[in-house]
């Protein structure tokens, strides 16, 4: 009979088998066991078989992979602990020293500074071109040119891009085009069919999401997902990711399969409000412009009318204000301080409302001609009342008098 310290790690007790419940089990692990040699010496991982390491995939990271893999249209998955390692994770598994990296100049700002920084450490190019003019990126396809990065809608000016023109002119070079389809969560179009009904079907080749947003919803998350439809990009994408040891914790990966199931309706619901407010800013005097593909105004609403379905297709739930010039930064500031209910932080896709006053001219290369000079809040509406937030926006509106 062994010791009792060698009996509570070696239990002897299974619990039956077939436990059903609404949420699946949250399995952690770095070490996986194998029932013998020969099975530790065949099991496979890379084709989700068998499991090996923890690091390799456990029952819970499987089932999240499959289920994003659903949500957007794709067939392989990897799971990431960031958006933004997402982003790093494909340069890094398709870029070598020499090539070149197209990136959109209304692209997630730390993306560029990926681009800016370890990027070009390694000898790896990037040029920056115009979201809104299919002509500069034809212009800036290269021999060169390895990847290309989209984004729609850009997630600080809102503007929505021609996609399929984009995703046609990397197809005629015959070079590879990852989507950022955080905006889009996978709800609002399909990364992977961007034509439905017409064939060929126009695909993008990856498309990343920072979980972090709407599939987490709780703003508590980091997280990010890489996701293919074809193997041999998968498989390069894969050992990469497995090289570099990223992988997510079971806690995480569980947070997100709990709001998985209400992504759809959290969408649609900060869907609504964000519009209910864009109108009511656009009503408003203070404004030089607001900023929400929805509203014909908008730029590149058409593109996001056809690609998004018609004027009831989805968007997300952010829109942001270009002030009147007369609004200097100090009243601005007064005026994010002010609010109550949106609180000032990065981020979005939880139940709180957000607010952020952003410099663009620090962030683009130069000031789009599509936007009104001002300086650009960014509001990223919550699942509060919209009626609440409107009350919020007017009384803080005050202190830009
Ligand atoms: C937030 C965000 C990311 C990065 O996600 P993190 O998990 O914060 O690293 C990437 N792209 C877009 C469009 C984002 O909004």
């Amino acid at each position: 009979m062994a010791e009792l310290t060698t009996t509570l790690i070696h239990h002897p007790y299974q619990p039956p088998a077939g436990f059903g419940a609404p949420q699946p089990g949250v399995f952690k692990a770095s070490t996986v066991f194998f029932p013998n040699v020969a099975a530790m010496r065949q099991f496979e991982w890379k084709d989700k078989s068998a499991y090996t390491y923890g690091l390799h995939g456990t029952p819970t990271t499987y089932t999240l992979e499959e289920r994003l893999c659903t949500l957007e249209g794709g067939a392989q998955c990897l799971l990431v602990p960031s958006g933004l390692a997402a982003i790093a994770t494909v340069c890094l598994a398709l870029l070598r020293r020499g090539d070149e990296v197209l990136i959109p100049d209304n692209a997630y700002g730390p993306s560029k500074a990926l681009a800016e920084g370890e990027l070009a450490h390694w000898g790896i190019t990037h040029r920056y071109f115009d979201p809104m003019d299919p002509a500069d990126l034809a212009a800036k396809l290269s021999p060169a040119t390895k990847l290309v990065w989209l984004e729609a809608a850009g997630s600080v000016t809102l503007e929505f891009p021609d996609l399929c023109a984009q995703v046609r002119l990397c197809r005629a070079a015959k070079v590879l085009c990852a989507l950022d389809n955080t905006w889009g969560a996978g709800l609002a179009f399909q990364p992977f069919d961007l034509q439905p009904g017409q064939l060929p079907t126009l695909s993008v080749d990856i498309s990343i999401h920072a979980l972090t947003k709407y599939p987490s919803g709780g703003g508590d998350v980091l997280m990010g997902s890489v996701i293919t439809t074809h193997e041999r990009l998968h498989m390069q994408l894969k050992l990469c990711h497995m090289r570099l040891g990223l992988g997510v914790a079971a806690n995480d990966a569980e947070s997100v399969l709990r709001a998985l199931p209400s992504l759809a309706l959290r969408y649609r619901s900060h869907d609504e409000t964000a519009r209910t407010l864009a109108h009511w800013c656009q009503q408003r005097n203070e404004f030089a412009q607001v900023l929400h593909p929805a509203l014909p105004q908008s730029p590149g609403h058409v593109h996001w009318r056809a690609l998004c379905g018609d004027a009831l297709g989805a968007a997300a739930g952010l829109f942001s204000v270009i002030f009147k010039p007369d609004v200097n930064q100090a009243r601005v500031d007064a005026f994010c301080d002010a609010l109550q209910l949106f609180k000032i932080g990065y981020s979005w896709g939880g139940p709180m409302s957000l607010v952020m006053p952003y410099q663009l001219e620090t962030m683009r290369s130069s000031w789009p001609v599509y936007l009104q000079p001002g300086i650009l809040v960014r509001f990223s509406t919550g699942l509060e009342s919209a009626a609440d937030l409107q009350a919020d926006l007017q009384q803080a509106l005050q202190h830009i008098a």
